[in-house]
């Protein structure tokens, strides 16, 4: 197949795997079980494993149907290189494992996916600084850097309440600082958001949430933006350091971290991943306009005390958001009037499953403050703004009619 970086996002997608040699002609990467690799002589062998020859050596830091996957999220952000993990949250700690010291600091939104708040903590209990900051507000971004700052992390748009970080103006300012900008993408993806456009050096994916989309399996990706010059990052060890200074935070993460600490991602699970990414944009497309049209009719429900969508005119980062994403994502959240019981509510919706996860092809609800963000406790809830009967909705693919009419049904009972 002739490469052509002018194709569009799904063209490119579904077509990646053929820019490689195509392995008896199928248009999926094999699935290579494989765990080690022979070479024709012992000299190749050594060549391999000291970076002269390209060739994989052991599965736990390298698989070819993983390699396709890589290259796949890659294209999708536009990125010059990706690592792949076993989950999200493997990857969120491989950037813990691979680039951060004690002594260090990191400033990060306090408006975080619960997980990723608890790395954080762990973070600091073992000597890395943490700066929780509002990053809707650059300024407090700014307030926060020290000369020990490392990175700065934000989420695109927030779970569960959906504020959207200041993405643009953060990443002028970590670029004028010489600051590495992470920003998890899982929310938006990266077909609603390219954060290479906004300045990151690192992009994380969970690709278990909208790439993968089924629900179906968990896997985790870091990208290379390749905007970020890793001459001046002062943790890269020796043996890096004599690589270009793009490839060297890669190359690092790879050995440090995925090699290390082993959260491999099966090559099992990088192809069924491979297979749902290829729906992506269409997925995301419904699911964007199932969630605005939602948005709005719980927004002009009495019953109804406020709703959370950046799609809506009433959301504080509407603009923004408008200006950011392709669409405004699949995840809302709302408040139903104090006299509702949020528990009461859920039981009387017959569609949208009651569970946690999210960017799935069905709709899932979930009262949060009870469940994902029961452990961070009452106060650390306050600071991100969850009361007690926010409900969480990941909407789905379902018709349009059929999802409304389920919330409409369920609000009818009050
Ligand atoms: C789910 C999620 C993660 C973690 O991903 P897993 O694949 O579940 O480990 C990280 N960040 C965000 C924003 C998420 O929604």
């Amino acid at each position: 197949m002739s490469t052509s970086s002018n194709y569009g996002f799904t063209t490119t997608i579904l077509h990646s795997d053929r820019q490689k040699e195509i392995e008896h002609g199928s248009p999926h990467k094999p699935i290579h079980t494989s765990v080690t690799y022979g070479y024709h002589n012992a000299r190749e062998l050594a060549d391999v494993f000291q970076g002269k020859k390209p060739g994989f050596r052991y599965g736990r830091q390298g698989n070819p149907t993983v390699a396709a996957l890589e290259e796949k999220i890659s294209k999708m952000e536009d990125g010059v290189a990706s690592l792949c993990f076993a989950s999200g949250m493997a990857a969120i700690g491989a950037v813990f494992q691979g680039l951060l010291r004690q002594g260090d600091q990191i400033i990060s939104s306090r408006f975080l996916f619960g997980n990723t708040n608890s790395v954080w903590q762990t973070c600091s209990e073992q000597g890395i600084q943490l700066a929780l900051v509002d990053a809707t507000n650059v300024a407090e971004v700014e307030a926060a850097i020290t000369p020990q700052t490392r990175m700065v992390f934000a989420e695109t748009i927030a779970n569960p309440r959906t504020q959207v970080a200041d993405l643009l103006r953060i990443g002028e300012l970590c670029r004028a600082r010489g600051i590495l900008y992470v920003v998890d993408n899982t929310m938006t993806s990266p077909y609603l958001f390219r954060a290479k456009e906004v300045g990151a050096g690192l992009v994380i994916n969970s690709l278990t949430k909208s790439i993968a989309g089924h629900g179906n399996v968990l896997g985790g990706a870091i990208t290379d933006t390749g905007v970020f010059d890793w001459s001046a990052y002062p943790h890269i060890a020796a043996n890096f350091r004599k690589l270009d200074r793009f490839q060297q935070g890669m190359a690092q993460l790879r050995a440090k971290a995925l090699r290390d600490f082993g959260a491999s991602l099966s090559p099992e699970a990088a192809h069924q991943i491979a297979v749902g990414a290829e729906t992506l944009a269409l997925r995301m497309e419904r699911e964007s306009a199932n969630a605005l049209a939602l948005a709005q009719m719980l927004e002009s429900d009495p019953r109804v005390a406020v709703v959370h969508y950046p799609g809506l005119h009433s959301h504080p980062q509407h603009e923004l958001a408008k200006r950011l994403f392709r669409a405004f994502g699949a995840l809302l959240s709302f408040e139903l009037k104090p006299e509702i019981d949020c528990f009461d509510f859920l039981s009387h919706l017959q569609l949208a499953i009651n569970a946690t996860h999210l960017g799935d092809t069905r709709t899932l609800v979930i009262p949060v403050a009870h469940t994902i963000f029961f452990e961070m406790g009452p106060e650390r809830r306050a600071e991100m703004g969850i009361v007690d009967s926010l409900i969480r909705v990941s909407v789905g693919i379902e018709d349009t009619e059929d999802l409304m009419a389920d919330f409409g049904r369920a609000l009818a009972q009050f």
